[in-house]
């Protein structure tokens, strides 16, 4: 099972169908359904999460729980995602699937956003870090739960414009920095927590070495090309890791000169 892609919406469904006029006017009464103000995207932000929290009890036995914390839920409620994808994605933000973001990249399905956010289990007092910024959707997520946020990404156009998109919306508790994410963030760890949003073909050792004791990482490790397990890894006090494979994902990869 792999939950980049999602189904296609009933809507294609029915207007492959159905004949050309007719096709039409379906597609004008669609147009209505598109939220046009804040309470709209609410309404569609409430209808996402339970369709994530249907999805968490359905893969629990790979999570290892059958519900996310209340104050992750709390948090996707809030963040607009529809301000973190292009214009022309926006009727389709609050779908859960990824999206295309420009250069070849993607906003992860808000699934994975929510699985990954509460696996590290995150907490206000924590300092995380974030490896591929990309739209910047999940260090907002992110800054909703914990004190500050650091995020890299290394293709610089994109890093940019999510600092920018960021500061607008008041997430003033990020900040990025464009570079290769392999090699972290030392200056301002040890982090509480760290988030990987492109795959690696092995677990980077500087980003373990700036893992906190007692830290939880998450990271999707395999092929570039196929699907890869999305890994979760714990630093006990004493330094020793443990890390457990949780499901088949698929992210884009994690480029830079490191391998
Ligand atoms: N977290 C993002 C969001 O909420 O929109 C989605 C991330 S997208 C699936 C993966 C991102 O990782 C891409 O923007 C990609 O450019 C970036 N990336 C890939 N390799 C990287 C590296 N070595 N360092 C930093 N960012 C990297």
């Amino acid at each position: 099972m792999s939950h980049n892609h999602c189904v296609d919406t009933i809507i294609f469904k029915l207007l492959r169908r159905l004949g050309n006029g007719l096709l039409f006017s379906l597609m004008c009464a669609c147009s209505v359904v598109y939220a046009t103000d804040a309470d709209d995207y609410a309404e569609q932000r409430a209808t996402l999460i339970a369709e994530i929290t249907d999805d968490v009890r359905s893969t629990a036995h790979y999570l290892g729980r059958r519900e996310l914390n209340q104050r992750v839920l709390t948090a996707l409620a809030k963040v607009p995602r529809h301000e973190f994808v292009p214009r022309a994605e926006r009727y389709r933000a609050y779908r859960n699937r990824p999206l295309p973001i420009g250069h070849g990249q993607t906003i992860s399905q808000p699934y994975i956003v929510a699985i990954m956010t509460d696996l590290i289990n995150p907490m206000p007092e924590h300092r995380v870090l974030e490896v591929g910024t990309g739209s910047g959707y999940q260090a907002a997520v992110l800054a909703e739960l914990v004190n500050q946020v650091y995020s890299i990404e290394i293709i610089e156009p994109l890093g940019r414009a999510a600092d920018k998109r960021l500061q607008a919306l008041g997430y003033d508790n990020v900040t990025t920095r464009i570079g290769d994410g392999y090699y972290g963030w030392s200056e301002h760890g040890p982090f509480d927590a760290i988030i990987v949003t492109a795959a690696a073909s092995h677990v980077p050792p500087p980003l373990i070495a700036q893992l906190k004791p007692g830290g939880h990482m998450i990271i999707p490790v395999g092929s570039r090309f196929l699907t890869q397990q999305l890994v979760l890894i714990t630093k006990n006090e004493d330094g020793t890791l443990l890390t457990r494979q949780l499901l088949p994902v698929r992210f884009v990869p994690l480029t830079g000169k490191h391998d």
